[in-house]
């Protein structure tokens, strides 16, 4: 029999017995408000029963109790048993996951809301410097007190990015810091030691510096040399070697330039010694040095600029990426082309862009155009006088404005070059 029709049955058996005595003894109306008592003390007395149980801590089994009552104090208990096994798993998979991630090499903090730090493992202790628990509950821009950190966790863009910064409790180690936001408001912040690496690019920019250092003098040399020879006209027969010798040596030149200026860009600090730039004075100098390479070409040029919109910044490094920008349009659009130079703002920052129509470029090379030497057609550029570096010149200038370059082409109409610069 289904437990309620049982309890039914019950309350009903006491009532009539109940009401049967009363009526033999004349009190019908007391025996049944007596039967009515009983019954509600017995539910009155297994409510205590259950409540006691609970306030037990529900560590034991449950009491015994007849009808209905067995029946609430089974289903408790099942539901307990139940809650306790998936406790139980949750913090196993926590402790598993703990032990995983404390015995990882890579520093992982758990961040809250206003990055106080939650959590730490083992490496975070060697890495970062942290310790527990002392340092728990502590914002961690109080205890790393670095202000690429600080910028990184206030401008809140953590999508594939990352800083690097010397370890707090250990000079001599480089790590790489990336920040992956989940549960809302929660932060897992990354650190993981890149001395190695650092070192490997370290030794590649100081000998790619070394190097372009050395050539410099020689080909200052040769090129003087070659100079003097031209002029000096001994024999028609080495005019044409002569020529073909001072144009490689000026391309050598320029390659060994480009080199430094990028080991230079890589090497110096961030945003020191800036200054508010004259963009459009500037602008006038690269225009007029883009029609004399035009030249011939007669390419039509037009500028626009908003006027009195400066930038902070350094003024050689941007004129470098600008003009680098103006003259791959000149030498990559035919001539009588035309080319569209624009310095604006809008809400979002400052913008500089360069459009041409000339022969556009291939989607799969856009990805790769910024890389060192990476050239979309080798020999074109090398009949132009690239050197392939200028895009990864641009690229770096604009990285230490916190700027980005933003590319679009489409092959035989033509590209836009534009560079973004946030308000600051
Ligand atoms: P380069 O010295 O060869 O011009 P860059 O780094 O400046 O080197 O440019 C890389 C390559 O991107 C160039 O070789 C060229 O193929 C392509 N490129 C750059 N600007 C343009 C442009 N405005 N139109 C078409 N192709 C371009």
């Amino acid at each position: 029999m289904a437990p309620w029709v049982q309890e039914f049955w019950r309350m009903l058996g006491l009532t009539l017995s109940m009401l049967f005595i009363g009526f033999l003894v004349g009190q019908t109306f007391l025996f049944f408000f007596l039967a009515c008592l009983t019954y509600l003390s017995w539910h009155l007395y297994n409510l205590y029963r259950l409540e006691q149980w609970f306030s037990q801590g529900r560590k034991f089994e449950p009491p015994e109790a007849p009808g209905i009552w067995g029946d609430v104090f089974y289903h408790f208990y099942r539901l307990q048993q139940r809650n306790r096994k998936r406790k139980r798993k949750l913090a196993d998979m926590l402790k598993r996951f703990q032990e995983s991630t404390a015995a990882m090499p890579d520093a992982t903090v758990v961040l809250g809301p206003r990055y106080e730090i939650e959590w730490f493992n083992k490496a975070a202790i060697q890495l970062l410097g942290l310790q527990s628990p002392r340092d728990r509950g502590q914002p961690i821009t109080n205890l790393i007190r670095y202000p690429s950190l600080h910028h990184y966790l206030t401008q809140a863009n953590f999508e594939n990015t990352a800083i690097k910064f010397v370890s707090p409790n250990n000079p001599s180690m480089m790590l790489s810091v990336s920040v992956i936001p989940y549960a809302e408001t929660q932060h897992l912040l990354l650190a993981r030691d890149i001395t190695h690496l650092h070192r490997l690019e370290q030794i590649r920019s100081d000998f790619i510096a070394n190097v372009s250092h050395e050539l410099r003098t020689p080909l200052t040399v040769i090129s003087g040399f070659l100079e003097t020879l031209q002029d000096a006209q001994t024999c028609h027969e080495f005019e044409r070697p002569l020529l073909l010798m001072t144009q490689q040596t000026a391309r050598m030149r320029n390659i060994v330039e480009d080199l430094l200026l990028l080991s230079r860009l890589e090497s110096e600090a961030n945003g020191n010694g800036g200054v508010m730039v004259e963009v459009d004075e500037m602008l006038k100098n690269i225009y007029e040095e883009a029609t004399v390479l035009s030249g011939e070409q007669k390419h039509r040029i037009t500028v626009s600029v908003e006027k009195d919109l400066t930038i902070y910044g350094h003024p050689e490094e941007l004129r470098s990426a600008f003009s680098n920008l103006v003259f791959n349009a000149v030498r990559y659009t035919p001539a009588g082309g035309e080319i569209t130079i624009h310095w604006y703002s809008d809400k979002e920052g400052a913008h500089f862009t360069v459009s041409d129509t000339g022969d556009g470029i291939a989607p799969e090379h856009l990805p790769r155009l910024t890389e060192r030497f990476y050239r979309v057609d080798v020999g074109r550029s090398r009949h132009q006088g690239g050197t392939g570096l200028g895009l990864a010149i641009v690229k770096h200038v604009l990285n230490r404005h916190q700027g980005h370059l933003h590319i679009e082409s489409q092959l035989g109409q033509g590209s836009l070059f534009r560079c973004d610069f946030p308000n600051r």
